[in-house]
């Protein structure tokens, strides 16, 4: 096998930095932006094997090495590796008019292994799911979080990652972690002020415990990769989340955008307009998440329902409140989308709030604020994922780290 060999085809390449395994900065590394060094060209050319066989599924050695533009020996040294590993199997021989020797239909073995994603997003539980490698969920548990931070929550992540464990009916491939707050390539939650958390190296002390593969990403920026692994969306794109706060995670070009500080996406304490707003947790007036944050919107809802007004009324005052949430998600949004020329907003969070005045107010106010020619085919949508959004995210996560594929 030869270096150049490694640098044709392309959508996969495997860490240069494998003291960052952890991360999925170099998953799916997505979009290769540099050479492949000689020495990496093997575990390069594996995830092209792979990437191919997960997203295609039952193809020929021939048809992979068509696919990826290996050779065919390169192709079938890898694979017979793969079988080895009991990733990948061979289902049999292809019933077809083709002269010659019938060739045989290998697939990944979506059941060999098994995936743990767990979801600290939410406000009063931690959630968690066994998933096989199609990112199907395949057990489900979860933990009240009952007001827990710092160390008990740590303790909480824990308890709930040894029951997941005891759940698995395979070998485990990782364990996928999304976290609020900001959180670095190496799993250290630098900052998650709900859960008091400030410099925890919370992979290292999974790892310690369980020994598995441990990655721990941002919330949002897991839920971006279940968006484009599991949602349709393309490379490029935003998601918003929307619940206890808000926060966005970025694909671009099919690679995670993490920023200098790794808090790219923070968008939930940029303060929106240049008149005021309400106090918000951060010190500042009119922050995004106080126009937007579930409790902030169903609170002013509350308040409105509370106020004795007619039913038409009620309807009417809760339309415009959640139009100006709407209005000021699009004014947040639209340099972002401007300066990326983003083609898709993806939204997520509570459908009854989301869905509705407060999603068409947010692309009005897109549409009106960018130029037509570059953003006019802009799309804004629910995610389909729903709740499991970020366990779908945290598999992926694991899937591309250890395997290259997304
Ligand atoms: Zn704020």
């Amino acid at each position: 096998m030869s270096a150049a060999e490694g640098q044709r085809g392309s959508s996969t390449v495997e860490s240069a930095h494998p003291h960052h395994h952890a991360g999925f900065a170099q998953s799916r590394a997505l979009r290769p932006s540099s050479k492949v060094l000689p020495e990496h060209a093997r575990s390069h050319n594996r995830s092209l094997v792979l990437q191919t066989l997960y997203r295609t599924g039952r193809q020929s050695r021939a048809d992979i090495a068509r696919e990826t533009g290996l050779t065919r020996v390169t192709v079938s040294d890898l694979v017979n590796d793969l079988i080895s590993e009991h990733l990948v199997v061979e289902m049999g021989q292809r019933e077809d008019a083709r002269p010659g020797k019938p060739a045989t239909i290998l697939d990944i073995d979506r059941s060999a292994f098994q995936i743990i994603g767990i979801d600290l997003s939410e406000h009063s539980l931690f959630r968690g799911a066994v998933l096989d490698l199609d990112g199907q969920i395949i057990e489900r548990a979860e933990l009240p979080l009952a007001g827990s931070t710092g160390a008990d929550a740590v303790a909480k992540v824990l308890e709930l990652t040894g029951e997941l464990l005891a759940l698995t009916t395979a070998p485990v491939l990782g364990v996928g972690i999304g976290s609020p707050g900001v959180v670095d390539l190496d799993g250290v939650v630098l900052s998650a002020p709900n859960l008091g958390w400030h410099n925890l190296d919370l992979r290292s002390q999974i790892e310690a415990r369980f020994g598995h593969p441990i990655i721990v990403a941002n919330d949002a920026n897991a839920a971006a990769l279940a968006e484009h692994s599991f949602g349709g969306a393309d490379g490029d794109l935003m998601i918003v989340k929307v619940g206890h706060g808000v926060g966005a995670g970025l694909l671009l070009g099919g690679s995670p955008l993490y920023g200098s500080r790794f808090a790219a996406g923070e968008i939930g304490h940029v303060v929106v307009g240049t008149d005021g707003g309400a106090l918000c947790v951060c010190g500042k007036r009119g922050c995004l998440e106080t126009w937007l944050s579930t409790p902030n919107l169903t609170l002013a809802i509350d308040q409105v329902r509370a106020s004795g007004a007619s039913q038409d009324e009620v309807d009417a005052r809760t339309d415009l409140i959640l139009v100006e949430a709407g209005q000021r998600l699009g004014i947040a949004l639209a340099p972002i989308v401007g300066a990326l020329n983003l083609p898709e907003v993806v939204l997520s969070g509570p459908t009854e709030l989301l869905d509705g005045p407060l999603a068409q107010a947010t692309i009005e106010t897109l549409r009106s604020r960018t130029m037509a020619e570059f953003h006019g085919d802009l799309t804004l949508r629910m995610t389909t994922l729903g709740q499991n959004i970020v366990l779908r995210g945290a598999a992926v996560m694991v899937l591309s780290g250890q395997l290259g594929v997304s």
